[in-house]
């Protein structure tokens, strides 16, 4: 029997209500949520992202601005813009838009940025409270599959979870959070892979969560899959151009023979990727209620 769809969509609809509810009641106490989003050069993908991380902001009625930079511009002025937001108290999150040109050093610029306005989750300090499990900002994408997990009501606690990719934005905060002894969505058994795991389906196949993130299309077959497992798929592959001139999509994982096999399975796209933006703007939400005194899941 096929396996249940996982609508990211939906769900990422139903927490963004809950957002936008909650802006309303801020406003009243004549609080806004802020968020600057900082793109440099005219990277197609990079172009869709922010554009789509500002429509949300404004629909949920954030206080939000756009800056471009041109792909030349200098490390230093970029910094000297992240120090000149880091100062606005209107601006409650700084997203800075990977990957960076070349010339750039990501990690000074990731490091400029404020802790607590990190809405990003990717400076030091909100990666160390991670790991030690404080209150802190949680990248926005294993942030967004703890609540599709949750969703999907499958018992995560003392579940074997494998995590292929152990990249510092998804990879390795996701195994940290599903590791960590949190409930309803954590105290896992976790296995990360990587490009040096000696037989990779060999591990893939003893999953009951399999979460995919390494960026190949189709890397994972429904060979590699037990049956009845929980597969999220972060991957986005740009696979070409449909007739409408937009990008084609494709995860990492060859959906349409692991949907045969597996309890439950996000689409691409319709599965992380809407939960991601939303969990920006969650971030965005708590870091606005911190820096007003008001109770955080971010503090
Ligand atoms: P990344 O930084 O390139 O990391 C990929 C990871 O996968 C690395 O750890 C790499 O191993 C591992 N890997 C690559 N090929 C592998 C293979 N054949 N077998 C086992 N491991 C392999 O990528 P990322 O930033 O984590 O992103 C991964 C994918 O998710 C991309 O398609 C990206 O576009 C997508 N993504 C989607 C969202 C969303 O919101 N939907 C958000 C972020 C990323 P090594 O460390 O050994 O090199």
């Amino acid at each position: 029997m096929a396996g249940i769809i996982i609508d990211g969509k939906a769900i990422a609809e139903k927490i963004r209500a809950q957002i936008k509810k909650e802006v309303e009641e801020l406003k009243e106490k004549g609080i806004i949520p802020g968020l600057v989003t900082i793109l440099v050069g005219e990277n197609p993908a990079s172009v869709s992202y922010v554009t789509a991380k500002q429509k949300t902001a404004h629909e949920l009625g954030f206080y939000s601005v756009q800056e471009n930079l041109p792909e030349n511009v200098s490390e230093d002025e970029l910094i000297k813009l992240i120090f000149k937001y880091n100062e606005d108290p209107k601006i409650h999150g700084i997203l800075v838009q990977l990957p960076l040109p070349r010339h750039i050093n990501e990690r000074r610029v990731l490091y400029a940025i404020d802790p607590r306005k990190d809405v990003d989750g990717f400076h030091p300090v909100n990666v160390g409270k991670l790991v030690i499990g404080e209150p802190c900002f949680i990248p926005c994408t294993p942030y967004g599959i703890l609540y599709l997990l949750a969703e999907t009501g499958v018992q995560v606690d003392g579940a074997d979870v494998v995590v292929v990719g152990r990249s510092n934005i998804v990879g390795k905060p996701m195994a940290i959070l599903l590791m960590q002894k949190r409930k309803p969505v954590g105290n896992a058994t976790v296995t990360i892979c990587h490009t040096g795991t000696r037989n990779l389906a060999e591990h893939t196949r003893r999953a009951d969560i399999l979460i995919v993130a390494v960026g190949v299309p189709k890397a994972i077959t429904a060979d590699m899959v037990k049956e009845g497992a929980v597969v999220i798929d972060v991957g986005v592959n740009r696979i070409g151009t449909t007739p409408d001139g937009k990008a084609k999509l494709c995860g990492d994982v060859d959906f349409d023979s692991v949907k045969e096999k597996a309890g439950y399975i996000t689409p691409v796209p319709g599965g992380v990727g809407p939960m991601t933006i939303t969990m920006l703007m969650k971030n965005t939400l708590e870091s606005a209620k911190a820096w007003a005194g008001l109770p955080s899941e971010v503090a």
